[in-house]
């Protein structure tokens, strides 16, 4: 049977406190979450018959602050895929030095087959379920796969209409109209392609002379592909759930955009080939984005992958076998938890934003994103190079020391 996420992100974690003196029965408390709540919720849908729906949030970690991570729609939601990625928050936090635990939340659902109505009713009831741990101080959502600025704005909504009053707080990735953040719906792409900058100077591969590729061209996808083809990288080929592109001479990102916009799809563009994910994703090439959904990458296909950097902009894109072959073929990983970390900072950022009511220019708010990033990806690139370890098992470390730091000083209560 193929592993699940959870056990991927188990061993991630079991790799790396071989390399931290942890105290006994340490280990044991970071593997588990801290809490977990599932909810099963009705909504008449608009054919008047009542469907339940089954969702989750689950906080991992709480040592350095109120939880943090998005709210995913997606048919294939479990519950062990939102422990893996509600783990791997505690630990992206850590690594940009957030005051953040580690939380997820999802929804077994196919949004794109529900109605705006349906989607809003949903919506609101699961934020409702969700409730009893979500506020600013405890548990503050984001968006994730299949959700954005609208769920956010009507889960802030509902929030604020039990409270009585508005609490933008609650939630990040809004509209910039009740309180979002400027430059927070590029954040994710925005990191994605300056860690890309920086592992290309590690690998002294000039940026004009990059051919980058591209999978998923979401909230991810497609600010990382514009980003970094801003910066002179030739991006040769994008693909979504429907199929890819491919222009060996590069393809023009905005235009692609609009075209997907009009079009629902990047497929049918005119000016470049069709191509599968999977052909997509064998590519030669200086850098791969895998920016879709986990386990793009595994054993079967991660000895054909022909990249000299693979920037992890989606959440574990590749399982544990890819990792280590790709790794032994001298491939430069920037870790997910690196590499997409720019999305909760700027969530943080608006958070804060919210919190004071005092709102940032757009170039402050992008210079201060672009720091953390570069910090945090030297941090990585040092303790990598002084444990002689991988990038991935570098930023893991430097996570969890961060947060068992934390669990030290606070002491186990009681
Ligand atoms: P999104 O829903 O905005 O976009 C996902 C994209 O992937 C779409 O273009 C979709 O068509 C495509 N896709 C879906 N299934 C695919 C498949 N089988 N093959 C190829 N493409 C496929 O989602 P997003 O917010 O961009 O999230 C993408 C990934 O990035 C997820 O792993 C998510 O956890 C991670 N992530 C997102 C954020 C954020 O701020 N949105 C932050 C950190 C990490």
């Amino acid at each position: 049977m193929e592993e699940n996420a959870y056990a991927i992100a188990l061993r991630q974690f079991d790799k790396a406190v071989r390399y931290i003196d942890l105290k006994p029965g340490m280990a044991d408390y970071l593997r588990v979450p801290k809490r977990e709540l599932i909810v099963n919720f009705p909504v008449t849908m608009d054919d008047g018959s009542v469907r339940v729906f089954t969702g989750y949030r689950v906080h991992h970690n709480t040592a350095l602050g109120p939880t943090k991570g998005g709210i995913r729609y997606h048919p294939s939601v479990t519950l062990d895929e939102v422990r893996a990625l509600a783990m791997w928050m505690t630990w992206k936090c850590a690594v940009v030095g957030i005051p953040y635990g580690g939380a997820k939340g999802g929804v077994v659902c196919d949004p794109k087959a529900l109605s705006l109505r349906e989607l809003e009713k949903m919506t609101r009831r699961y934020a409702t379920e969700i409730s009893v741990l979500m506020s600013p101080q405890g548990d503050i959502p984001a968006p994730d796969l299949g959700t954005g600025e609208r769920e956010m704005a009507w889960i802030m909504d509902t929030y604020s209409m039990h409270r009585g009053y508005s609490v933008p707080a609650v939630v990040t990735g809004k509209p910039l109209a009740i309180g979002g953040s400027l430059g927070r719906s590029e954040a994710t792409g925005r990191g994605v392609a300056i860690t890309t900058l920086e592992a290309l100077k590690r690998k002294n591969i000039p940026v004009d002379k990059a051919r980058v590729v591209v999978q998923g061209f979401g909230k991810v996808g497609a600010p990382a592909a514009y980003l970094i083809e801003e910066r002179g990288a030739k991006v040769i080929a994008v693909s979504d759930a429907n199929g890819g592109v491919y222009n060996p001479n590069g393809i023009k990102i905005r235009e692609l955009l609009a075209y997907a916009k009009t079009c629902g799809s990047v497929v049918g563009y005119p000016y470049a080939e069709p191509i599968t994910n999977a052909e997509l994703l064998e590519l030669e090439c200086d850098v791969l984005m895998p920016c879709a959904l986990e386990k793009q990458i595994t054993a079967a296909n991660a000895p054909r992958v022909r990249a000299a950097i693979i920037a992890e902009g989606a959440n574990g894109p590749l399982t544990p076998e890819a990792d280590e072959i790709l790794v032994g073929k001298g491939v430069f990983i920037i870790p997910d938890i690196l590499c997409n970390a720019g999305g909760v900072t700027v969530s943080y950022f608006e958070w804060v934003q919210d919190l004071q009511s005092f709102f940032w220019s757009e170039d402050e708010i992008n210079e201060r994103l672009r720091q953390i990033m570069v910090r945090s990806f030297n941090h990585i690139a040092r303790l990598a190079y002084e444990k002689e370890v991988d990038m991935r098992t570098a930023a893991q470390i430097l996570g969890i020391q961060r947060v068992v730091e934390a669990v030290m000083i606070r002491g186990i209560y009681p």
